[in-house]
């Protein structure tokens, strides 16, 4: 599976949740203060793969000679039959659920605010326990659901149009804060579980390789949330170790590549990541994905939108066989930039479609709740009038 170095910190012996220690700050602790790093959490039982999570309960249940079927009981509860507290367990007995209340507790993202369009599509904002801030935005089409997750609070890659850029980095997610999103969203909303989910929310999926790993074997996992993978897309501005890591995994995760320019010079101008990996080897790495890829393309009046951008898009979908979603502008994330207009945009849709590809134009969805990466949040905190701390 080819899994990076994982470090999430050391594992609190009991699992518990995130503990403020009362005393003083160890040595990293103040590291970490100094230089503005948040920590992450500890990691809980819903921070590990169904597999692990598998071993670890029943782990427990022997050390509490326990029978050996609570162990199934319990599993049930963490992503297949969810439940917010071990309270809400009433099929296991009093003293257990306080018992797994104190030594295997389950997580949650706390909902700060939700906003729900016109058109159904619903946009959370969660307050995470060190008061960071992550988006997910669940959008209904057909018999559809497809929730779209952050991965990081922030992001470092500063593309010039994007909301999420403009914050800067904050910190990486942990695999709960991640899956745990389409967990939130189905104890919310117990008939609208997502049916597909797209890592397109705050951050680059792809630079939090090891939380992300994990997340996609608890949504996918008939274990975990069952989401098939084909209906599971990583979006990425193309980085390139992350994408060797994904495509050694075996399951069929889609791949999305957010292009957004044709050549090394254009995309230059908005994605200061071309200079680390640049547009050959990204789409070099694109190559061994089995599956069909998306290109990802938000037009941008002056910037992307010409037809000789059109053009050399053309040569580069082909010969990845790769469809094109072409995304209007959102204004929010970047108000010195215009989105293209909506004839420019058919014209560059029509010239990509006579040319023999599959494009198509995504509706803004939501635009009147600011579903677009990272706007809620700014919005939010711009009206508590408080930095982005
Ligand atoms: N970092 C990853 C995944 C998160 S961004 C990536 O860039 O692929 C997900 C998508 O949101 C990207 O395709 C990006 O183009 C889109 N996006 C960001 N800002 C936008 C804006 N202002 N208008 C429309 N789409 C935007
Ligand atoms: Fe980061 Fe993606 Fe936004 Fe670029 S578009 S700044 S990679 S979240």
């Amino acid at each position: 599976m080819g899994r990076w170095e994982v470090s999430w910190g050391k594992r609190n012996p009991k699992g518990g949740k995130a503990v403020r220690r009362k005393g003083g700050r160890s040595k990293g602790e103040v590291r970490s203060y100094l230089t503005g790093m948040s920590k992450l959490p500890v990691p809980t039982i819903l921070d590990l793969a169904p597999v692990d999570a598998k071993a670890r309960v029943e782990g427990w249940v022997k050390t509490k000679s326990l029978p050996r079927y609570r162990a199934g009981q319990i599993l049930d509860r963490l992503w297949t039959r969810p439940v917010r507290s071990w309270t809400e367990a009433t099929e296991l007995p009093g003293v257990l659920r306080e018992e797994l209340e104190r030594e295997l507790p389950l997580p949650e993202l706390s909902l700060e605010t939700r906003q729900d369009s016109s058109d159904g599509t619903r946009k959370f904002l969660w307050r995470l326990f060190d008061g960071e801030a992550i988006e997910s935005v669940l959008i209904p089409s057909g018999n559809r659901r497809t929730l779209c997750v952050s991965s990081q609070s922030g992001c470092a890659l500063g593309c010039v149009f994007c909301a999420t850029g403009r914050m800067g980095f904050r910190r990486n997610l942990s695999p709960f804060e991640i899956a745990g999103q389409a967990r939130e969203v189905a104890l919310r909303h117990p008939g609208e579980a997502a049916t597909n989910v797209v890592f397109m929310g705050m951050g680059e999926p792809l630079l939090n390789w090891p939380a992300v790993d994990t997340a996609l074997s608890i949504l996918n996992s008939p274990a975990g949330l069952g989401i098939g993978a084909r209906h599971i897309t990583v979006s990425t501005v193309g980085i390139i170790p992350g994408m060797d890591a994904l495509a050694g995994r075996p399951e069929q995760f889609r791949l999305a590549i957010s292009l957004h320019a044709p050549t090394t010079e254009r995309r230059r101008a908005i994605m200061p990541i071309e200079k680390k990996y640049d547009l050959d080897a990204v789409l070099k790495a694109a190559r061994v994905f089995r599956k069909r890829i998306t290109f990802e393309y938000v037009l941008i009046e002056g910037k992307n939108d010409s037809d000789r951008d059109a053009d050399q898009l053309v040569k580069l979908a082909r010969s990845l066989g790769a469809l094109v979603n072409l995304l209007p502008l959102h204004p929010g994330g970047a108000p010195d930039l215009a989105p293209s207009s909506g004839n420019r945009i058919r014209g560059f849709a029509d010239r990509l479609r006579n040319q023999g590809v599959e494009a198509v134009v995504r509706r803004s969805r939501g635009l009147d709740i600011s579903a677009a990466c990272g706007q809620l949040r700014v919005e939010v905190e711009s009206k508590k009038g408080a930095g982005m701390s």
